[in-house]
């Protein structure tokens, strides 16, 4: 099954639900839209981890919700470190349950995802790659068409982000 796709409010950022294996990528904004998008797929009970390409509100803010309700937040130690250093509302500063560095493969019942640092975004930018389906969830990273997300927020690097 491919990833259901939820845009969520307020400023349409994507987060994606691995049903079958009870991940989700990403958990912006909204918890209540979020919550309710989960409930029409799959349960909150059924979701194990949240991997979170980077912690922009739009991407990370319902993740605190989640994670208290046993869900385990996986994160690069970067992203945690530079959100609770710069204290900024545009990062959510969650403590991640599972910190990666990337290189780290998880395997899955039907997917398994490499993490890589694509750091420029934000420090601790990942994308997570389906080697076998060729799914790549970009965060803010790269767009389709080949766009890509600004660099002009705290903790931007437009050389790195060409580099990622
Ligand atoms: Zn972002």
């Amino acid at each position: 099954m491919n990833p259901i796709k939820f845009v969520t409010p307020p400023i349409a950022a994507n987060a994606y639900l691995l049903k079958e294996d009870g991940v989700l990528i990403d958990a912006g904004g909204d918890s209540a839209f979020l919550l309710k998008a989960i409930e029409k797929y799959s349960s909150l009970k059924e979701i194990k981890y949240v991997f979170l390409t980077h912690s922009h509100f739009d991407h990370a803010k319902a993740a605190d919700v989640l994670q208290r309700a046993g869900v385990k937040v996986v994160m690069h130690f970067m992203e945690y470190e530079f959100a609770s250093a710069i204290a900024s509302p545009l990062y959510a500063v969650i403590k991640p349950d599972v910190v990666v560095e990337g290189g780290e493969v998880f395997e899955f019942e039907n997917a398994k995802l490499r993490v890589i640092h694509t750091p420029g975004h934000t420090p601790g930018s990942i994308c997570l790659y389906e080697p076998e389906k060729k799914w790549l969830f970009s965060g803010d990273t790269v767009f389709a068409y080949g766009s890509f997300g600004r660099v002009d927020f705290p903790g931007g690097n437009a050389a790195s982000l060409v580099e990622s």
